[in-house]
């Protein structure tokens, strides 16, 4: 078991109607969690770190982590680059091992959003390595990325069709309505917008934003051609929530073993949802 791109698994995924989830990592005890679970599951999965997670825990130590949970578990891990923004920092990663990414040039004018995503194409595919760029904008937090909701912008369909063929991407994150973070208020999401970007594309159609959405939206996404979902924020609050808890009817508690265990056990919940709602149990 190893360390693999996310073009095979995105490609089944899509033909079957399933999605695969990415399920942001943060530290040891999470990539456990997630790579516990999938494996009693038999899902595929998609392990994502944004360029934060990636300077505290180090890359070298989430790859080598990944790599021997991945052969504990008989579960093939992609190990992926999530919201990363520069050449030079996706390269390197690549250079470590990584072989999924994303480069987020969403910021960025039209055409400077092309010439950033071709230039990490031709050079992740020279290793194999799968790549998936954003067009449209989500609004919302995500650890560094900050977007105002006055800045997202929804995926233009003509749009998108010129933007897959100058840049030769393996995956495409749109904007429907999603945003990362919490929401104030249920999200409305474009569903015919999504529809309408599927019958003009054809390579797997990623969905951001997941936290918060409910469980039967995500479905939808997934039925109109959605094949990867993104999720961190609930994981994180589930953790968190889990692990204050437990601290504060322990207030003697020192051990991180120890402590750590309900938070786990919380976190385990919001994968084992994510995994009934994407489909994706036993298609390993
Ligand atoms: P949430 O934090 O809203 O789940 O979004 C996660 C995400 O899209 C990561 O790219």
């Amino acid at each position: 078991m190893s360390i693999i791109s996310s073009n095979n698994m995105l490609k089944k995924a899509q033909r079957e109607q399933y999605a695969i989830p990415a399920f942001n990592i943060h530290n040891l005890e999470t990539m456990q969690v997630i790579v516990e679970t999938v494996a009693e599951y038999q899902s595929p999965v998609i392990l994502a770190g944004t360029p934060g997670t990636y300077s505290y825990a180090g890359t070298e130590n989430i790859i080598q982590i990944a790599n021997e949970l991945s052969k504990k578990h008989h579960v093939p891990l992609a190990v992926h680059l999530d919201h990363h923004e520069e050449f030079s920092d996706i390269a390197n990663k690549i250079n470590a091992g990584v072989r999924s990414v994303m480069i987020d040039g969403s910021h960025l004018p039209f055409d400077e959003n092309i010439t950033l995503v071709k230039q990490v194409v031709e050079y992740a595919h020279r290793y194999d390595v799968s790549v998936e760029a954003e067009l449209g904008r989500l609004g919302g937090v995500e650890d560094d990325l900050i977007v105002d909701s006055k800045d997202a912008l929804y995926t233009n369909p003509t749009q998108a069709i010129e933007f897959v063929k100058k840049t030769n991407i393996d995956s495409l994150a749109i904007a429907i309505g999603t945003a990362h973070g919490l929401y104030k208020s249920e999200p409305k999401l474009d569903f015919d917008r999504l529809s309408e970007i599927r019958s003009v594309i054809d390579i797997p159609l990623v969905l951001h934003g997941a936290s918060g959405v409910p469980d039967k939206d995500v479905r939808e996404c997934i039925q109109r051609g959605i094949c990867k979902v993104n999720i961190a924020t609930e994981l994180k609050i589930a953790f968190s929530d889990a692990l204050k808890q437990y601290l504060l009817t322990h207030p003697d508690a020192n051990d991180p073993r120890n402590y750590m265990k309900p938070a786990k056990a919380a976190m385990k919940q919001i994968v084992e949802k994510i995994i009934t709602t994407c489909g994706c149990a036993g298609k390993l």
